[in-house]
């Protein structure tokens, strides 16, 4: 792991469904009624795996920094498979020898609304003559908000510097803008979510010292998380530079 903490950074993220959403999965609970369940926690709520959000976002800042000429790496190639551990998007994400700075926890849904959908368009006269439980598939409704924890360690590059976080904040606007989806079927309209970083937490190892585990925390729509999402989306602007070619 990480042999030196400077801080951590805990956000607070909402993801709203501004469509109906499909992330299937294996339900921990009772057999599934439906053939094509969403994924849900013990509780029934489903959720959105934070592997699949992270997913999502790592694969779109790979595009990106590709489009800015970095040198990253390819995960698939064979000599750095799993990662080169040291491109701007190892550092973030993780490679094969260097872990990840950035956990994300599930997504758990605020209520345990779900829908069924048909799969496909089925005509009314053919569907008499269909098996059409075949083609069910049980959706979260345009709607319903989810909520989870993403976890940075060490919120820079550096001692004192902000860049991990910039990287993570502006990738989230990014993915907003570029109506992100997540999930399946996304050529049907399902899918289209809005992720939100609705507070930050910065704990440093000197406020772990002093006892205070809450750290500094800066509130959405406040002066000071704006000034705290500049600078760190600047600083992390200046870092990327350094690896354009
Ligand atoms: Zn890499």
């Amino acid at each position: 792991m990480f042999e030196k903490l400077n801080s951590r950074g805990l956000l607070e993220y909402t993801i709203s469904t501004q469509s109906d959403l499909h992330i299937g999965g294996h339900t921990t609970i009772e057999p599934a009624e439906v053939d094509n369940p969403v994924i849900k926690n013990v509780q029934g709520l489903p959720i959105i795996p934070g592997s699949s959000l992270k997913g999502v976002l790592r694969s779109e800042i790979e595009r990106l920094l590709r489009g800015l000429n970095v040198d990253i790496c390819d995960i698939f190639d064979n000599k750095s498979r799993g990662g080169c551990n040291e491109c701007p998007v190892c550092q973030l994400f993780g490679g094969k020898d260097v872990a990840s700075s950035i956990r994300i926890k599930d997504g758990i849904a605020t209520k345990s609304k779900t829908l069924i959908r048909d799969g496909i368009a089925i005509n009314r006269k053919k569907r008499k003559t269909q098996d059409k439980s075949k083609f069910e598939i049980e959706v979260v409704p345009q709607g319903t908000i989810f909520k989870g924890m993403i976890t940075i360690e060490n919120v820079g590059f550096g001692e004192s510097d902000f860049s991990k976080l910039g990287a993570l904040l502006s990738l989230v606007d990014f993915f907003n803008a570029c109506n992100g989806n997540i999930g399946h079927a996304a050529s049907r309209g399902y899918g289209q979510v809005l992720v939100e970083i609705n507070k930050i937490n910065i704990i440093t190892a000197k406020n772990y010292l002093d006892g205070n585990y809450e750290g500094s925390p800066y509130e959405k729509e406040t002066v000071r998380y704006n000034e705290l999402k500049s600078s760190a989306i600047s600083e992390w602007t200046e870092y990327v530079q350094g690896w354009c070619k």
